[in-house]
């Protein structure tokens, strides 16, 4: 396929980095996923918007505006066919003379790199509620450092915590900090008791996904209780349903936790009312 690398569309085959990239050396650098659904970016502008803001606080200068992104976001999903893809950017405080925590001196240009992939998931079909089995999870000691809501290129904790999950038989690792409930690995985690849904609040312990706040979103415009709060770890163990939420996964039912039912062990019933609202949502959004 191709990609975007510093101002060229170019061949996958014929990309090239210097291993002096802080990116590769150092993790320097930042990026976002977005998904496209025929051809169409699904919510750009937010993802637009959250990828402004972790290069704001990691103090690199944003090359595009919105509208410039915008445009290269259009043109390599038409260079790809459109269709149904997984859109991957990243920005990193580019190439410096030597090996060095503090920032080039002076400053060099950020690399800039975006790249297709086939969407990890299905597109959502009408009766995915119906079909869906829900994964296991299991929970971990939340290890990542503390400036979590930056989508940073750093994501070795985030690995080990998902390969854990993997090597346990399990698709996800729910993150506990201190007690409370932060995130999972590579998602946003949901709680439902009595039929109203909790999700934690933004901070500096979680990133503040996309889809979470799609799912808040639909929540309320349809009517369901959905409340941000504090959640405590222990609260896991008695609710009636525990959801996951990402831009490559949607919203998925958690239907075991560190071995034990969550719930009677199914997808639950506000799960299925969301995730119809939801798919709705995206089939009138890219015409699917
Ligand atoms: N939290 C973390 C740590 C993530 O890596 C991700 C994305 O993969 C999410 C949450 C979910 O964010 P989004 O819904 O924007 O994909």
């Amino acid at each position: 396929g191709t990609v975007y690398l510093n101002g060229d569309f170019v061949d996958a085959d014929q990309a090239r980095i210097s291993p002096m990239d802080r990116g590769f050396l150092l993790g320097d650098g930042v990026y976002e996923v977005i998904p496209v659904f025929n051809g169409v970016p699904f919510r750009l502008d937010e993802h637009l918007q959250r990828l402004a803001r972790s290069l704001r606080e990691v103090r690199l200068n944003d090359p595009h505006d919105g509208a410039g992104w915008r445009r290269l976001c259009q043109e390599l999903v038409a260079r790809n066919g459109g269709g149904h893809l997984s859109l991957y950017l990243q920005i990193t405080r580019g190439v410096g003379a030597t090996r060095d925590h503090g920032f080039p001196e002076p400053p060099v240009a950020p690399t800039v790199f975006m790249t297709t992939s086939p969407l990890p998931v299905p597109v959502p079909a009408a009766d995915q509620p119906a079909r869906t089995a829900g994964v296991a999870a299991i929970t971990l000691d939340d290890i990542r450092w503390g400036r979590c809501d930056i989508k940073s290129v750093s994501l070795l904790a985030n690995l080990l915590l998902r390969q854990q999950a993997l090597d346990a038989g399990a698709a996800e690792a729910i993150l506990i900090r201190q007690g409370q409930v932060t995130e999972g690995a590579a998602s946003n985690v949901f709680l439902v008791r009595d039929g109203a849904i909790h999700t934690p609040p933004l901070s500096h312990h979680l990133l503040g996904g996309i889809t979470r706040d799609l799912v808040i979103e639909l929540c309320q415009e349809h009517g369901l209780p959905v409340r941000e709060r504090p959640l405590q770890a222990a609260e896991l163990a008695d609710a009636d349903e525990i959801w996951l939420s990402s831009s490559t996964r949607d919203v998925l039912p958690v239907t075991r936790l560190d071995g034990q039912p969550v719930g009677d062990g199914s997808p639950g019933d506000t799960w299925k009312t969301l995730a119809n609202h939801y798919i709705g949502f995206k089939r009138h959004l890219c015409g699917l």
